[in-house]
């Protein structure tokens, strides 16, 4: 597998170069934009395309733009893409589909094994409960995180959206003033910033006199980018086609 890292310089960049080194998987090319400092000698600061050869495995962790530009090339150069960047709009979410026609494209808003588990368990939680319980997803992140909700939060309300025949026009997105009791149906979205929390995962199920609590904690972004690496062996071998993370924790290759 000859990986490509790119956001080399970033949070996720920086965790996904220290899983390699320690799962002893080579990074063949860095790319990120040009930096101020300067972007250190070694990182490809021009056209992704130019850097990305057929046959390789992309990993993505930047933006919105940075996706579909890695979605751009890898369906130009024949590569497969791991994607992680959150905040994308649907514009960014078709260029990554568009590619998915070509090349292995696999997405995942949380590459985390413990959030793939918090999923199944909320599920099984929910059908177990009548549509009377609210339901409330509360998430923290650093003060640098750029998209509210985060992606994963918003993964998890689809999941419980889903489960309840409801769509994104549920969401309650923080509340303030005088807005009387809450309606049902509704599903609270709570994104709380500051610090350093890396990512931080808590949905509430309120019945009459009594809840449940599940929750999920990012310590160290390891976490993400393990299942980032586990993501890019998963798709050095498969077929052309969309892929989530699901698709790499049920595989027999599973971490
Ligand atoms: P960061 O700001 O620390 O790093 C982003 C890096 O990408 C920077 O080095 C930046 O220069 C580079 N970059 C941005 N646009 C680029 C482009 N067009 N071409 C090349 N390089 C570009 O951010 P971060 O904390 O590392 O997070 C990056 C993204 O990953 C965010 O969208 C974040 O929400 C997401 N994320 C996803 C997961 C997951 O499991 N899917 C986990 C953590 C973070």
């Amino acid at each position: 597998m000859r990986l490509a890292l790119m956001g080399s310089g970033g949070r996720m960049g920086v965790a996904v170069e220290a899983a390699a080194v320690a799962l002893g998987v080579p990074i063949a090319v860095r790319i990120d934009r040009p930096g101020d400092p300067a972007t250190p000698a070694g990182v490809w600061t021009g056209e992704p395309a130019e850097a990305i050869e057929p046959g390789m495995v992309v990993i993505e962790f930047t933006g919105a733009e940075g996706a579909r530009q890695a979605a751009a090339a890898c369906a130009a150069r024949g590569a497969a893409l791991v994607s992680g960047a959150t905040g994308l709009a649907a514009a960014d979410e078709a260029a990554l589909r568009a590619a998915a026609e070509r090349v292995a494209v696999l997405r995942a808003s949380n590459f985390s094994l413990g959030l793939a588990a918090l999923r199944v368990a909320l599920r099984a939680a929910v059908a177990r409960l009548p549509a009377s319980w609210d339901i409330e997803v509360v998430e923290r992140h650093h003060r640098q995180k750029r998209d509210s909700p985060s992606g994963t939060a918003l993964t998890l309300a689809d999941d419980l959206l889903a489960a309840r025949g409801l769509t994104r026009a549920a969401l309650r997105h923080g509340r303030e003033g005088v807005i009387g009791a809450r309606p049902a149906g509704e599903v609270g979205m709570h994104a709380v910033r500051g610090g350093t929390w890396v990512g931080d995962h808590e949905v509430l199920l309120a019945g009459e006199g009594e809840c449940i609590e599940l929750r999920h904690v990012v310590q160290d972004r390891a976490a993400f980018a393990h299942g980032a690496i586990a993501a890019a062996r998963f798709v050095s071998t498969a077929a052309a086609g969309w892929y989530t993370i699901d698709d790499v924790f049920r595989g027999p290759g599973r971490p």
